[in-house]
């Protein structure tokens, strides 16, 4: 029984050992355009094994680019990034994909499937795993997510906070090394927040890598082992939570948190 299952079913915290492998990730001097338009301009980034980096930053700045590249949704023009040291540039994105999870704003569920089809359905189709194990699987993820219950019911028929949560399922069914979250709060009802935000965290605190592109800056504060702040295709500053919300360098950073805080 994998630990993981215990959890679901105790709803219980594991002690000690962390739970999620969590991989490494390395950005190095990458670049990126949509035809003539660079919209990064030389990214070095490094997300370490297990922690959780927070992206902030204007709208236009590049954030979702970023992620992007890291799935390899878009091909970046210059520069690599490599996962726990190997180029992610030389793998077939099917396998990529397995190891990088991503969850997006709206949800994208497949709205004529139920929740538990929808976490079922990259089991089967990527992994080619059997239908029941892929729905031992999907079971128990849901059930982690605090979904069990509404396991049946197409995406119409739950809040934006439990598609939100089932679209988090979904990534974690795929046992991922790191998962990208791309402002995966910011089309919900101001109520649904919270729930999707502490699951986010609880999976960080069980050394999930992952990369956070959000405007919850009390959740970036709270949450984030790093922040980094990205303006016009670059990152402008990176640093410790206390370091970019208490002691802001430079003008661009902290004009934008007077605009957001
Ligand atoms: P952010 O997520 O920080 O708001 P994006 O990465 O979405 O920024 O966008 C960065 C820039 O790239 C913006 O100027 C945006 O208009 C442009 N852009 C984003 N997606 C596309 C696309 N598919 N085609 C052309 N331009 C795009
Ligand atoms: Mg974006």
């Amino acid at each position: 029984v994998e630990v993981g299952e215990l959890e679901a079913a105790s709803n219980v915290q594991p002690s000690g050992a962390l739970r999620f492998k969590g991989g490494a990730v390395q950005i190095r001097h990458l670049s990126m355009s949509y035809g003539d338009l660079e919209v990064l301009k030389g990214i070095d980034l490094d997300i370490e094994k297990g922690t959780v980096t927070c992206i902030i930053g204007p709208s236009g700045s590049g954030k979702s680019t970023l992620l992007r590249c890291i799935n390899r949704l878009v091909e970046p023009k210059r520069g690599d990034i490599q996962l726990d040291g190997e180029s992610i540039l030389s793998m077939k994105p099917e396998s990529l994909r397995r190891r990088v999870g991503m969850v997006f704003q709206h949800f994208n569920l497949f709205p004529d499937h139920t929740a538990l089809e929808n976490v079922m359905l990259s089991l089967t189709k990527i992994k080619k795993m059997p239908r029941n194990e892929a729905r031992r699987i999907a079971e128990s993820r849901l059930a982690e997510v605090g979904l069990a219950g509404r396991k049946d019911h197409r995406p119409a028929g739950l809040s934006g906070g439990q598609q939100q949560r089932v679209a988090i399922a979904r990534a974690l069914a795929m046992d991922p090394e790191v998962i990208l979250f791309d402002e995966v709060t910011s089309a919900l009802d101001p109520e649904l927040v919270k729930g999707v935000l502490d699951l986010m965290a609880n999976l960080g605190r069980q050394g999930m890598t992952m990369a956070v592109v959000t405007h919850e800056m009390g959740f970036a504060r709270r949450v984030a082992d790093q922040v980094v702040f990205m303006d016009e295709g670059r990152v402008v500053e990176a640093g410790t939570p206390q370091q970019i919300f208490d002691s802001p360098q430079s003008e661009r950073l902290k004009r934008f948190l007077a605009e957001v805080l």
